[in-house]
């Protein structure tokens, strides 16, 4: 084991995903002396969620009135935009239709209509028929909540713009270092990263935020808080069809169901992407391991751990059809397809290919409660961000601002009494 010495961070972000590259960068904004370091397990950042998404700036349509999702989500998008405006990053507002079928979705259009105008979601219509075949020729429907204000952009490419402010402010990203352990001393943390028993390094920092996606609740457990296991993440995968370039004319911007309100999850739809693919999906199946992206992909300590959690069983046996019917879909493309043809009833299966996977990191109460909201757990030497699912990517700059926020509030980080010598200058 060796150790980085007299080197003490201010603060160490852990995961090199959306969330924790906007949280370092509104660290280092705020208090550009800071000395903080981001330490990632890949060798790349936005490897995971980040990086595996449908790429939708998300308006704030479906979120609980006063929930943070509603509030970080709409004026996140806002916040987004505007980076993007100064960062020259391409993103196209191409608007989402979310369509009612039948009469008897009217009632739930009509919920996400009222919790819609309760966000202050920007420049909503109700549609008729007309009207939504006007915008999107080739959908089905009876009625529609026409947003015009959602986009469409590249996720990833946000998250390494967002990197580039940190470097350029003078934090550290360390890629290839993956922290195996956390240990909370009177003043200052240490985190271990490496491989267990051999190249371990030791790092220390005055305050840690974790934001490790698909292994925040392995992160949490690390600091033996005692609700660190009320809370666990169970990976839902979410694979997708690519329509063929002559068939992507079917699509012009992004046509939603009407989703569940009992999941977290928006149903499969067709998204427009900034490069100009157009895809289905994605559909929510248990992945059989964390960052499993294909079908087979399973890893049985994972999955028995998943398995064996009262959350899970609580929810399984409340769910199991749904489950089931979901990996059928999902392994018999006919079935997929039949589901999308009620959108978009031209849609045939030679008409889609298989596309990417993405795996939803989504926290799960030990009662069976999916968690609905974003989760921020915060302690006095230590954070965690413990449930970041959609609308999270578009919500980043907000997520980051509680974050620091929070901390700010509730340490005596104080870079007077700090041993880096750029911090009496910032005066923090
Ligand atoms: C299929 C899918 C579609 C989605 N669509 C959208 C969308 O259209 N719009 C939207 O706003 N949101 C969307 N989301 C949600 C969005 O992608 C996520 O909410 C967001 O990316 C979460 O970011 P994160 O930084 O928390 O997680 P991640 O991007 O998963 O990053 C976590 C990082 O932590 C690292 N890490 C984990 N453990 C360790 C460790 N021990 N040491 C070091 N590093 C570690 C991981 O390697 C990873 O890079 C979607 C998600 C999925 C999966």
């Amino acid at each position: 084991m060796w150790s980085t010495g007299a080197q003490i961070y201010d603060v160490a972000v852990i995961g090199g995903g959306i969330v924790g590259l906007a949280t370092a960068r509104e660290f280092l904004k705020r208090h550009p002396g800071l000395r903080l370091i981001v330490l990632e397990k890949e060798d790349l950042l936005a490897a995971h969620q980040t990086g595996h998404n449908s790429g939708v700036l998300h308006a704030g349509i479906y979120y609980a009135p006063g929930s943070l999702k509603a509030q970080a989500c709409v004026q996140g998008r806002a916040e987004v935009i505007e980076f993007c405006n100064e960062h020259g990053i391409k993103y196209e507002l191409c608007g989402k239709l979310i369509v009612a079928l039948n009469e008897q979705e009217l009632p739930r259009l009509m919920n996400l209509w009222e919790r819609a105008q309760a966000n202050g979601v920007p420049g909503i219509e109700l549609v008729d028929a007309d009207r939504l075949r006007e915008i999107e020729p080739h959908a089905a429907g009876i009625k529609a909540i026409w947003s015009p204000n959602t986009g469409i952009i590249s996720w990833g490419e946000v998250a390494r713009a967002y990197a580039d402010d940190v470097r350029e402010w003078g934090g550290e990203i360390r890629t290839n270092a993956p922290v195996i352990r956390l240990e909370p001393l009177v003043t200052e943390t240490v985190v271990y990263v490496g491989h267990p028993g051999r190249d371990e390094e030791e790092i220390r920092a005055r305050y840690v935020v974790t934001c490790g996606g698909l292994y925040s609740d392995k992160l949490a457990q690390m600091t033996s808080d005692d609700a660190a296991d009320d809370l666990r993440i169970v990976p839902f995968r979410g694979d997708y069809y690519a329509l063929r370039p002559e068939k992507r004319y079917l699509v012009r911007g992004m046509i939603y169901p009407v989703p569940d309100p009992e999941f977290p999850f928006l149903g499969v739809h067709f998204t427009r992407l900034i490069n100009g693919d157009v895809w289905a999906g994605p559909n929510a199946v248990l992945a059989f391991r964390r960052e499993g992206y294909k079908r087979w992909d399973i890893h049985l300590g994972e999955l028995a751990e998943t398995l064996t959690y009262p959350g899970f069983l609580r929810l399984a046996r409340k769910y199991w059809k749904t489950g089931l019917t979901e990996m059928y879909r999902d392994y018999v493309k006919s079935a997929y397809v039949a589901q999308l043809k009620r959108y978009m009833p031209e849609i045939e299966p030679g008409d889609l290919v298989s596309g990417p996977s993405g795996v939803r990191a989504q926290a799960l109460e030990r009662s069976g409660l999916l968690v609905d909201d974003f989760k921020i757990q915060h302690g006095s030497r230590v954070a965690h961000v413990r449930n970041a699912p959609s609308p999270a990517a578009t919500s980043s700059l907000v997520i980051a601002r509680m974050i620091v926020d929070d901390v700010l509030q509730r340490t005596d980080l104080n870079p007077a009494r700090s041993n880096s010598p750029n911090m009496a200058a910032v005066g923090w």
